[in-house]
Formats: structure tokens, sequence, C-alpha cells
């Protein structure tokens, strides 16, 4: 593998039903910052089925090219079509990096990705950054529990693939003036591979909150307790926010597992997070510690969560939050 070959920061811009998911945007972002370093220019994957449309919002998010597959082959996600259309274009283009989103499909295709084009693969990295004396890129991520963050590179082979969860990474602001240049690349398929075929799709009606949407977080943890819920609840409706919580909590099966932040949750960016009876543990913290604003209620002034907040209250839950929910009330009124 010739190393010098390979040029510039790809990013997978994964789409479902024809929308595109919010985390292929925010790894364009960091491509932008990352490409910045190495001075060169970012380039979005498209894959999917009736989607060229979608090259318009890659390109007012920052991506200086996109090249998109298009094949009916690709409506629904394969994990053997994709990983044929997305390493031809790889192989290529020759990106020196190459980001994917850490969702349910980006976890399933990255690594298979990685094996097709023999390089290496830092997974659910947190923060990425260039040495640009060697042009490397440094993959950090929680390891060990959550207690150690590893930067980890890939000096011999390319390109040097992340995984980054969504919510994790920003934005670019939104330029409708920004133009991209669009390339369609037709593939031919190896069908023989193909190992799944496609039967029917189910959709889950029950009402689904991501709470990496929310823009209000009311976050509970153990100091709430059972007895606690009701006021949790009451506080996230007050503030129109959504209820998340610690897996204390999930595991005692106050909050549902989707509402779960941390290592083993989600990682989550609102505007504002209220943690209440939350002790901050490096495995819930690592899921907010990038929220705009952080409020923290807890009994216990020496709690680790008061290093990560902007604003503490040392108090007991029970008795601030009906403070809360009245003066909430009495201003909305
Ligand atoms: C591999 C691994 C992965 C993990 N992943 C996650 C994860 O994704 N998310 C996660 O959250 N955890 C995770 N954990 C668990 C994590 O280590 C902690 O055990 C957990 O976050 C603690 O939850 P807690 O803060 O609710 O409870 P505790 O640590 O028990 O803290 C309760 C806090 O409430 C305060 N308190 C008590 N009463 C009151 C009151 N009346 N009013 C106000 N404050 C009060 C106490 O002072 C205390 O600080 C993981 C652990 C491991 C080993």
């Amino acid at each position: 593998m010739n190393i010098a070959e390979y040029k510039g920061v790809m990013v997978f811009a994964e789409q479902r039903d024809g929308v595109l998911e919010s985390v292929g945007l925010e790894l364009i972002g960091e491509a932008s910052r990352l490409a910045a370093h190495l001075k060169e220019s970012v380039t979005a994957v498209l894959v999917g089925s009736n989607i060229k449309s979608l090259a318009t919002e890659l390109a007012s998010y920052g991506a200086d090219r996109v090249i998109i597959v298009d094949d009916a082959v690709l409506s629904h996600y394969d994990t053997e079509a994709y990983t044929q259309a997305v390493t031809a274009v790889v192989n290529k283009y020759k990106p020196e990096i190459f980001l994917v989103g850490a969702t349910t499909l980006g976890r399933d295709l990255a690594p298979r990705l990685s094996g097709r084009l023999r390089t290496g693969l830092t997974a659910d990295c947190t923060e990425l950054s260039i040495d640009e004396a060697t042009r490397e890129l440094w993959s950090t991520r929680p390891t060990f529990g959550g207690n150690l963050l590893a930067t980890i590179v890939c000096p011999d082979h390319r390109p040097q693939m992340s995984s980054v969860r969504p919510g994790v990474m920003a934005k670019l602001a939104k330029d409708t003036s920004r133009k991209a240049d669009v390339i369609e690349e037709q593939i031919t398929f190896d069908k023989s591979k193909f190992k799944v075929r496609f039967i029917d799709k189910v959709v889950d009606k029950s009402k689904k909150i991501d709470i990496t949407e929310a823009k209000v977080l009311v976050a509970g943890g153990r100091g709430v307790g059972k007895e606690g819920m009701p006021l949790l609840i009451n506080l996230a409706q007050s503030l129109h926010g959504e209820l998340a919580g610690t897996r204390a909590l999930v595991e005692e099966g106050m909050v549902e597992s989707s509402r779960q932040v941390g290592q083993t949750g989600k990682t989550v960016k609102p505007d504002l997070y209220i943690a209440a009876g939350i002790s901050g543990a490096i495995q819930h913290v690592i899921g907010m510690e990038n929220s705009e604003l952080t409020i923290a209620i807890n009994t216990d002034k020496e709690a680790p969560i008061f290093q990560v907040a902007d604003l503490g209250v040392v108090a007991n839950f029970h008795e601030v939050a009906p403070v809360l929910i009245k003066k909430l009330g009495e201003i909305q009124a």
C-alpha cells in the first residue's frame, strides 16, 4: 500500500428512507476541521436508491464533493451490498481518512468495510485530531469501562477509519450557497456474495423518543428514587423536555433503556441537562459532558457531577423539585 496516494477526508452520509441521518452531517462538520489541518477537501459518500436529491443538503453542510451510488439493490440496507458499494468508492478515490456514524447501521457496516479494505477501525470515538507532522489521525475513545481514554493511530494502512456516535461532533451552520461537485458511480455488484434476502419491513409503531435530539433533558439517578419519579416526570414536562436517566434507574425499571445516557446508553448534547440525584460516574458523564448547560442537584457536595456542572444545587431533589415546578408554572402562566 502506497500511503502517499491516499488524500482527503471521506464521510459515509447515512440515509434512511431518503432522509439523511444527523450524524453524517455532524461528521462532515468534523471532517471539515480535520481537512483544514491536512489542506484537503471533504467528500461525502451517499449510498441508496432514489437518493440523488440529498446531495444538495450534504453540500450545504460542508461537503466539497458528493459521490453517489444510486441503485435499486441498495434500497434496503444490506451489509454485503453496502460494503461492495462503499469499498469500490474508497478503492477508487483513496481517502486518507474515512468516518462513519456509530449508528446501528454504521456499527454493522464499518467493521465489514475495514476488513474488506484491510485497514484498522477505531470504534466509538469521542474526539478526533490530526498530527500535522505525520498526517496521522488521532482517534480518542473511552476504554476499560470508561475509566481511561485511549488515543489510537493507524500508521501503516489507509484509509484511517473511525466511527463516532451521533451527537458527539458539531455540524457546520447550514449554508445553502455552498456547492459540491456531484459524481455518480455505477457499481457492478457481485450478487453471488449476497447472503441476505429482504422480505419485509416491520415498523415499530410505539412512540419512540430520541433523547439525542432533545433540547432539554431532565435526567434522574438513584438519588431520585421510585418515590421521586412523578416529580422528575413533572419537571421534564414543565420544561417541555424529555426524561432521561442513569443506568441505575434503567436497571431498576424506572426509565426505559432507550433513555439511558452514557457509555452503554446514548450520547446527548442538549441545550439544558438537569442531572438530579446523579453521582456523576465517568460512564454517565461521557454521555452528557458536552451539554450546553448542566444543572446538577445532589445532596452530596462532593459528588463528581458537580465537576462537570455549570450550576450546582446542593439539596434534596424531593424538596427542590416542587419549588422548581411551581416557579416554572408561575412563569409560564
Ligand atoms: C461498563 C460499564 C458501563 C456503564 N454504562 C453506564 C451508562 O451508560 N450510563 C450510566 O448512567 N451508568 C453506566 N454505568 C454505571 C455507572 O458506573 C454508575 O454506577 C451509574 O451511573 C450510577 O448511577 P447514579 O448516579 O444514578 O447512582 P449513584 O452512583 O448511586 O448516585 C446517586 C446520587 O444521588 C445522590 N442523592 C441521593 N439522594 C438524593 C436526593 N434525595 N436528592 C439529590 N441527590 C441525592 C447521591 O449523593 C449520589 O451522588 C456503567 C458501568 C459500567 C461498569
